[in-house]
């Protein structure tokens, strides 16, 4: 049925007609509880009213002009980014890849227009993800994404996951920039230490290496402040957004500081569909609704809530489960079983989850999850584990 689409995803065959709220469900009316929220992209659930509202309403006004003209939208959100964020400037583009791409050109546009185009090389760390681009799987140098695809090292040098020393190492007279993932999502939720961010802020500054952090996944309120990095105190020079920003709508912004926007002249970088009035249109009622006064408090407090009832299920099932691990709603379940079958199972009883590395899953439910909801998927957790 799928033979004319590329090989690439596999043959998966389950298909759902409609969602709502955190909830998707077949033609056939069977509902699954969607604790995968499409891989941390629909932020506030399926169709969700004033997302829908907004989308509508700009559907019926005005879809595409380009960047050739003024988009409003896009200022207002750009805007509303700025005044709650380190940023100072930001550009809109359709996913995040491109989002961490605009990123690498401003590192290097950097130091071109400083005069010292020999500082091209990027670094990231070891179990990073940063999208599926030429540039992005270089920088993530995982064999499995990058081999008979990469040429070279594609001017990225890898250094091990939170490892100082290894960091130190490998800087040298080329390095022109660092890019972290605060809370690394496909790795299996790794959290990086504070004390470790803090250590390579001091660095970069020291050595005017550009610092950047990829928050496509754990950033737009996913791990309970607007961006990660806000937990840390520690900010980025350059920030990659997407995923959660467009609530299922394709979306990605870079975020960054005076000091690098200014080497991105006139027609030096650009993105047809970038800053489109659809995705500029939801992406501002998702902003809204996150910075709603009690939004990220309930979401802690529903977090919190999610995780004393997963920390229970790890002591009661030692011989299965390692551990939990993450922060906010972005949470990474350490298994000692195989977590592909615990997927499937989990499946079978009509809760979606994703997996991870490490031999984990990620759950990941909406940011607005009730906490009903958060019951119903510790009940069907533990029906699970009990027959195991
Ligand atoms: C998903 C993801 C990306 C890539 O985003 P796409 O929209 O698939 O291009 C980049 N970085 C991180 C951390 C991600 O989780």
């Amino acid at each position: 049925m799928n033979s004319a689409l590329l090989p690439n995803y596999g043959h998966p065959d389950l298909e759902f007609d409609h969602g709502r709220g955190s909830y998707l469900y077949t033609d056939d009316g069977q509902r699954y509880l969607d604790f995968a929220m499409g891989i941390a992209v629909n932020s506030l659930g399926h169709c969700h009213p004033a997302l829908v509202a907004a989308l509508t309403e700009q559907a019926n006004k005005l879809w595409h002009t380009s960047n050739l003209f003024r988009i409003k939208q896009s200022e207002r959100l750009a805007q509303n980014l700025v005044r709650q964020t380190f940023a100072d400037r930001v550009f809109f583009c359709n996913s995040g890849a491109e989002a961490v791409e605009c990123g690498f050109k401003l590192i290097r546009r950097y130091h071109y227009s400083k005069d010292q185009p020999q500082r091209n090389r990027i670094i990231s760390l070891s179990g990073s993800f940063h999208g599926r681009t030429l540039a992005t799987i270089a920088a993530a140098a995982n064999p499995a994404h990058c081999d008979g695809f990469v040429v070279g090292d594609g001017g990225f040098d890898q250094v091990e996951f939170a490892d100082i020393d290894s960091l130190r190492q490998v800087i040298d007279e080329r390095t022109a920039g660092i890019i972290i993932e605060p809370i690394q999502g496909e790795s299996g939720i790794k959290q990086v230490p504070g004390d470790y961010l803090g250590a390579v802020r001091e660095l970069c500054d020291q050595q005017d290496i550009v610092l950047m952090f990829d928050e496509v996944q754990c950033g737009v309120g996913r791990s309970g402040t607007l961006y990660a990095y806000q937990h840390y105190g520690i900010s980025p020079d350059i920030l990659a957004s997407a995923k959660g920003l467009g609530g299922g709508f394709p979306i990605g912004a870079c975020l960054t500081i005076e000091k690098l926007s200014v080497t991105m002249t006139p027609g030096s970088h650009g993105s047809t569909f970038g800053g489109n009035p659809l995705a500029m249109a939801v992406a501002n009622a998702v902003v809204d609704e996150i910075s709603q006064d009690k939004f990220l408090a309930e979401l802690a407090a529903n977090s919190d809530y999610f995780r004393a009832g997963l920390a229970v299920l790890v002591e009661t099932y030692p011989q299965l489960l390692r551990g939990i691990s993450g922060v906010g709603m972005m949470i990474g379940l350490q298994c000692l079983i195989d977590s592909m079958e615990l997927i499937a199972r989990l499946r079978d009883n009509k809760m979606l989850v994703v997996k991870a590395g490490g031999n984990s899953i990620r759950i990941l439910p909406p940011l607005n999850v009730a906490r009903a909801e958060i019951d119903e998927a510790l009940e069907i957790l533990s029906s699970v584990l009990e027959t195991w």
